[in-house]
């Protein structure tokens, strides 16, 4: 242990005081017995690429980036994985031996993975998808969805245009409807994701409607605060198993602590109780 390396890595955003992601680290690190520390790094824009390009000289392993510099990051990488450039966004960034920065989106597979863990036969061909919203958080799961086979993903946003041109970018098997057919375009769907940011704390709720929604739909929610927004209440009140944001938000971190740490590590009870406390 006393010749072990000692890891560093962390968070690059602006501001960045809010994240979890130290909690969720810090805990693995102490779980693992490692030495390192995950840190918070406020780093405004204007300072992003020294930040970025200083990560190497500091001994960084790697760090995550969040609001506003997921798309800015991605051209100052030596390399950008597939999966992340078509996100059009990275999230993590790994400091290679030779100093080389990695770039990575793991949001589609936290999100994928969220709902296996709520429902661990859960398939993305069983049947079309309905995602309301077209953002950030929308590209990650709409292109995951597409990566795990759906079928069809229907496509939903208040702002028309921003679902047509992800419709446009990932192919025809995104159908765009218009905000006003959302509770109608539930009918015969598998899946139903809010990446809407409305339920979330200090916004109102999702105007929304389940009476099409199959009994059998899985309905998931990307936000985590609160852990059980009305759309899910309603939903879990109506019988539908439902998957909070929580698991998307943990389960993005473990490929980032295995590339940094070496440890693919678990979500536990343990885990998701220090992250409850921070609410
Ligand atoms: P974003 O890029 O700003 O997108 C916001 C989305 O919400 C857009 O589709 C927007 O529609 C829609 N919206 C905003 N106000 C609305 C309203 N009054 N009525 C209907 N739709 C409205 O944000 P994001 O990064 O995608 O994040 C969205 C949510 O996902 C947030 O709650 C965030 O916390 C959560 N999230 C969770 C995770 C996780 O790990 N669990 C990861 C990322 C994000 P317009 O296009 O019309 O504006």
């Amino acid at each position: 242990m006393a010749d072990q390396k000692f890891v560093l890595a962390g968070v690059m955003g602006w501001p960045v005081a809010h994240s979890r992601s130290p909690v969720i680290h810090n805990h693995w690190i102490a779980q693992h017995g490692l030495r390192g520390a995950y840190v918070l790094l406020p780093v405004q824009p204007d300072h992003f690429e020294a930040a970025i390009r200083g990560l190497p000289a500091l001994g960084f392993a790697g760090c995550n980036v969040t609001i506003p510099h997921k798309v800015n990051a991605m051209k100052m990488m030596d390399h950008v994985d597939p999966v992340a450039k078509a996100m059009g966004a990275i999230n993590t960034i790994v400091v290679q031996a030779d100093g080389a920065l990695h770039g990575f989106n793991n949001d589609g597979f936290g999100y994928i993975q969220s709902l296996r863990d709520a429902q661990p036969d859960w398939r993305a061909d069983a049947g079309p998808a309905l995602v309301l919203g077209a953002g950030g958080a929308a590209r990650a799961i709409v292109l995951s969805l597409l990566n795990e086979g759906a079928p069809e993903v229907r496509l939903v946003n208040r702002t028309r245009e921003k679902a047509q041109a992800l419709a446009d970018e990932f192919g025809a098997r995104v159908k765009v409807l218009d905000w006003a057919e959302r509770n109608d375009a539930m009918a015969g769907v598998a899946l139903l994701v809010n990446t809407t940011n409305q339920g979330m704390h200090g916004q109102p709720d999702l105007e929304v409607k389940l009476d099409a929604l199959p009994a059998t739909a899985l309905v998931s929610d990307a936000i985590y605060i609160p852990l059980e927004t009305s759309f899910l209440k309603t939903a879990r009140e109506r019988g539908h198993t439902t998957v909070n944001g929580l698991g998307m938000l943990l389960n993005q971190a473990r490929p980032a602590f295995k590339a940094w740490f070496g440890v693919m590590p678990e979500i536990t009870p343990a885990l998701r109780q220090a992250i409850a406390a921070t609410f």
